[in-house]
């Protein structure tokens, strides 16, 4: 069984631009759209000296009606339980919302080891949103920037001690 990681937050947050990145394909679809990565997406990523699987996941939310809703809560348990360490990431540019609460909530009610990953980290915009994501009580956050690519060893040791 290969090191494995799962990606997961609301939507829009840039799940699935992360894990093209450590994927190197674009193999997940990136929209603007809450909904779009409807299937979970598995790859094998790569960040400096490490390989493992990587898991892109919908959002819990990200439904349409109640059993898109109960597909994709079931989708993302199942990453969960795949892997050995768990990204949970935020937009810092929109701060914390009542959705990645409710997410985080959830995530500290399992044993899962969650990373705190602070996405869109590019610029001063997101510094109001690293402080305030302190608030979910995942630890401290690891900025960085999936699209353009900044910050990428600060997700290399997110991943690395668990490794
Ligand atoms: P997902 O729903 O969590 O999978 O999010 P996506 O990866 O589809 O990205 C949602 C939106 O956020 C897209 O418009 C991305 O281009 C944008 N995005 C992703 N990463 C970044 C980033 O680092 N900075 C900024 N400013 N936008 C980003
Ligand atoms: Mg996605």
């Amino acid at each position: 069984m290969p090191f494995t990681v799962a990606i997961v937050g609301r939507p829009n947050v840039g799940k699935s631009t992360l894990f093209n990145r450590l994927v190197g394909k674009k193999l997940a679809i990136v929209d603007d759209t809450p909904g779009v990565t409807r299937d979970r997406r598995e790859g094998t990523g790569r960040i400096g000296d490490l390989e493992f699987k990587v898991i892109d996941t919908a959002g819990l939310e990200e439904a349409f009606d109640d059993s898109l809703e109960a597909r994709m809560r079931e989708q993302t348990e199942h990453a969960l339980d795949e892997a050995d360490i768990t990204l949970f990431m935020i937009d810092a540019r929109a701060g914390i919302t009542p959705l990645d609460s409710h997410f985080a909530d959830w995530l500290r009610g399992r044993d899962n080891p969650v990373i705190l990953l602070a996405n869109k980290c590019e610029g001063s915009a997101a510094d109001n949103g690293i402080y305030e994501s302190y608030g979910l009580g995942l630890g401290e956050p690891f900025p960085f920037s999936a699209e353009h690519g900044v910050g990428m060893n600060n997700v290399y040791d997110a991943i690395q001690p668990a490794y």
